[in-house]
């Protein structure tokens, strides 16, 4: 009895137990690791077959085959693809290497170039599901977050669209601009609450940014108080599209507001002969008072962030993703007995 106490006081076995010990937790957390690596690859298999009804090309299956260094030089090929609006060419090469690949970190690279090709493409759908498949693994993937809320934004789930710049803010500071923007459109958007009362909520939170946004809503909703908050806006300019389309003015209100009665001196609906300060609104006061031929204004949009230049407009830069970045661009166009509606 004695000795067999003894060997448990025996400072060489609590060393055998402390070293099975280790050698236990460390074959215990090696196969958990395995399990969680072959999870991982089991689910980014199984996202990646979900989009193979594209056939795999042969020629892609022999580079990826032959070359010293498939990856790069397929991604550049397929990211001229993209610059080229080809997409579907670079989601053919994208779901070839993904086939191809065992290596996890280039699968979740390639991924994400896959779904930014879906995004560009338009299939936000396809685009939403890889870039949730990617924050995953890596819920600080900054960019995959900013594509989300605008996937989100695009397929008109804002309240999501709102849940991501949360995450978005933990990691970047502050994003007050963008979440009044999706906020007004959630409000917009919301068929439950009275329209009085999204009205008061949407004009509670509106700022320089969204104000374009509300003015369209509030004119579709409540003209008199368009009437309202177009007098104190100050970039008219910017607005003239909206006022355009406007066929009855309430002269007396604007009366006093140069800017404003200018579009309905070019429109021929205020009949002075005070000239309009803008040069294609002049232009076309000018030829309609003067000529048999009419004039009218066509509208296009011009991102100040990356110069694009668009037929329609967008709150968000379909290009660069920039909020509020469109600035009206006036085109004087002739008047064939129809009218030309913009959009708002
Ligand atoms: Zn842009």
């Amino acid at each position: 009895m004695d000795s067999f106490f003894s060997f448990y006081k025996d400072p060489l076995f609590s060393i055998i137990i402390i070293i099975s010990i280790i050698i236990i937790v460390a074959i215990a957390d090696y196969t958990r690791n395995r399990f969680k690596l072959k999870e991982k690859k089991d689910s980014l298999n199984a996202l990646a077959n979900n989009f193979n009804y594209y056939k795999f090309d042969e020629n892609i299956n022999t580079a990826i085959e032959i070359s010293k260094a498939p990856i790069q030089t397929l991604t550049f090929i397929a990211n001229i693809y993209v610059s080229n609006g080809n997409f579907d060419e670079a989601i053919k090469i994208y779901l070839s290497i993904l086939d191809k690949t065992k290596d996890i970190k280039n699968k979740m690279d390639i991924f994400e170039l896959l779904g930014m090709t879906y995004y560009k493409a338009g299939f936000m759908q396809r685009a939403k599901n890889i870039f949730i498949e990617i924050l995953k693994n890596n819920p600080r993937n900054f960019k995959v977050l900013s594509l989300l809320m605008q996937t989100y934004e695009t397929l008109g789930e804002y309240k999501n669209a709102y849940d991501v710049i949360s995450c978005i803010e933990e990691l970047e500071g502050k994003m007050d601009n963008v979440k009044k923007y999706i906020k007004i459109l959630i409000l917009i958007n919301d068929s439950i609450m009275p329209p009085m009362q999204r009205e008061k909520e949407i004009l509670k939170i509106n700022s320089n940014i969204t104000n374009k946004l509300t003015l369209s809503y509030i004119k579709q909703n409540n003209l008199e108080k368009f009437w309202e908050l177009i007098l104190n806006t100050k970039n008219i300019y910017n607005c003239i599209d909206i006022l355009w389309n406007l066929d009855n003015p309430p002269l007396e209100l604007i009366k006093n507001h140069k800017e404003i009665s200018d579009v309905y001196r070019a429109k021929g609906i205020i009949n002075d002969n005070i000239e309009c300060d803008i040069f294609e609104l002049e232009t076309i006061r000018i030829l309609n008072k003067n000529s048999s031929k009419n004039g009218t204004l066509g509208f296009k949009y011009c991102c100040a962030s990356c110069q694009g230049i668009f037929p329609f407009e967008t709150h968000r830069c379909q290009s660069c993703g920039e909020l509020g970045s469109m600035n009206l661009v006036l085109e004087i166009m002739e008047r064939k007995n129809e009218k030309n509606y913009s959009l708002l």
